[in-house]
């Protein structure tokens, strides 16, 4: 059974490129009718930031990707066979693992400090060469810093700071395989000792990582790039423990914008749009915005992030969640980095928007009404009157966002107070009093005020006596909207009503 998981460490907010990663785990896992799973790789506590797997959760939530198996949460019941899924819960349990790769011989004790090590750097810098730090490299060392078995053990026993390292093997061509890019070759010489563990009782990322996977019989592992270097460490750890490797697939980087450069956290805000999938504030008092709170459907950023690399080989843009699933397929993901574009978004935003029902979106623009604190009793007296609803419908073409029904709508509820210069000076002509007045007139008359009523009588007239549209209409649009926008003049009078429509229409010839 297909068994993936989403392993974020809670060192911050998720960014756009880890919902990614765990969209992709999501959509493959569903696809093979597998589990997603939710991990927290907490096991670095000097980069632990409060506050950060709960912004994790509730980010899965507002998306809507469910998983099945993960820690408890205010979002989650928890549970699963395979717990804790909090890796600073497992603490006891990896110990064992890295004593084991000591046996073995496949692991090392290391007491060399940071500045033992820069030094070792430096000097080989000063050569023009790399230092790269591994067992075979360190015998070489003229201060060795490697010990006897019994040195060892003292120097534990006196209680020296020491990690648990790797021990790549010497003079080795590794063959790897990811399912997106293909086959690689790694030669071992060139790898680091990586710690595995530290004195202060905790793994690391390396050992954590692949313990936790081998336990809880992850299958494939869909992570983003910036995890390939470690593959080759990842896939001896596996061989070292006598366990299958699962398969892996690494998922392409996400640019910025201009494709110039990897897309930082900054970047966003910067340059107006979020790079975050909720608002989040920081301890310093910095806030990064999100789409959540931009205004953004989940839908639309679902749709948005999918095409982060991926693509059905189609024409087709939009999907739902569910039609992913079925089209998702790591074959159609791309090596090369993925452009973020925030326009696709407004795009995809829009889309979504407008497929959104009249009615529900009446009671979101209604909420954002009482915040601004905006009365509607101007033009939604009656019970039978028009409604929110109507002028949403309206509005809606327009709009990509509930905040875009109010900048395209306010004047519905606000009287104009003053009128675009630029289309007043062009609108407002000597004959426009007299004929505005018997646009009055002709109001004042009309009974049904419907917008074909309103229409007929209006545009009638204006054929009947050929006075040209544009005279008529560009000052009455403005007298009722204060800017040459929004939609079809009569639909406007018809939802004004008379009283309103004819006082804007006085006001403005005053
Ligand atoms: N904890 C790692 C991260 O934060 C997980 C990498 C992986 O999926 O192996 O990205």
């Amino acid at each position: 059974k297909v068994r993936v998981r989403f392993a974020p460490s809670p060192t911050g907010p998720l960014h756009i490129g880890g919902v990614r990663t765990a969209l992709f785990n999501y959509l493959f896992a569903k696809k093979h009718g597998g589990d997603f799973l939710l991990r927290i790789e907490d096991t670095d506590q000097n980069r632990f930031v409060e506050g950060a797997e709960e912004y994790i959760v509730e980010a899965l939530n507002w998306l809507n990707i469910p998983f099945d198996e993960g820690p408890k949460t205010s979002h989650f019941a928890g549970g699963g066979d395979y717990g804790p899924y909090r890796q600073s819960e497992r603490k006891e349990l990896y110990k064992q693992y890295a004593d084991k790769l000591l046996e073995s011989g496949d692991a090392y004790y290391a007491f060399d400090t940071a500045e033992e090590l820069d030094a070792h750097r430096a000097d080989h810098e000063a050569k023009g060469k790399t230092f790269i730090y591994n067992w075979h490299n360190r015998l070489k060392l003229k201060n060795s810093l490697v010990f006897s078995e019994t040195e060892t053990q003292q120097k534990i026993a006196n209680g020296e700071e020491y990690v648990i390292r790797f021990k790549s093997p010497e003079n080795e061509t590794l063959f790897l395989k990811d399912m997106i890019r293909g086959g690689m070759q790694v030669e071992t010489n060139i790898l680091d000792d990586k710690v595995l563990f530290k004195s202060d009782g905790m793994p690391t990322y390396h050992l954590a990582n692949i313990v936790d996977d081998h336990l809880m019989k992850i299958t494939h592992v869909i992570r983003g790039e910036e995890w390939l270097p470690s593959l080759a460490l990842h896939v001896l750890l596996y061989r070292a423990f006598g366990w299958d490797a699962p398969k892996f697939a690494h998922l392409p980087l996400i640019l910025k914008p201009t494709g110039n450069g990897k897309l930082s956290k900054r970047d966003g805000d910067k340059m107006g749009f979020p790079v975050f999938p909720l608002q989040w504030k920081t301890s310093d008092g910095d806030v990064f915005s999100g789409y959540r709170e931009d205004g953004y459907l989940p839908e639309a950023v679902i749709n948005m992030l999918a095409f982060l690399g991926w693509n059905p080989g189609t024409e087709k843009e939009i999907f739902s969640l569910d039609q992913l699933i079925q089209e998702f397929d790591l074959s159609r993901v791309n090596k090369a980095g993925a452009k973020f574009d925030p326009e696709k978004t407004k795009w995809f935003q829009n889309q979504y928007f407008q497929q959104l029902d009249d009615a529900q979106l009446a009671a979101d623009f209604s909420r954002l009404l009482e915040e601004k604190k905006i009365s509607t009793e101007l033009v939604l007296s009656g019970v039978e009157g028009p409604n929110l609803t109507t002028i949403v419908s309206l509005l809606k073409e327009r709009a990509s966002f509930v905040s875009d029904l109010w900048e395209q709508g306010s004047f519905f509820f606000e009287a104009p107070q003053n009128y675009d210069d630029k289309a007043a000076a062009k609108a407002f002509k000597p004959e426009t009093p007299e004929l505005l007045h018997k646009v009055i007139d002709i109001l004042s008359e009309t009974d049904d005020f419907s917008s074909v009523k309103l229409s007929e009588a209006v545009k009638g007239w204006i054929t009947s006596e050929n006075i040209g549209f544009g005279k008529v209409m560009m000052p009455l649009r403005l007298a009722l909207v204060g800017e040459m926008k929004g939609p079809d003049v009569f639909d406007i009078l018809a939802i004004l009503g008379k009283e309103e429509g004819i006082s804007r229409i006085e006001k403005a010839i005053e």
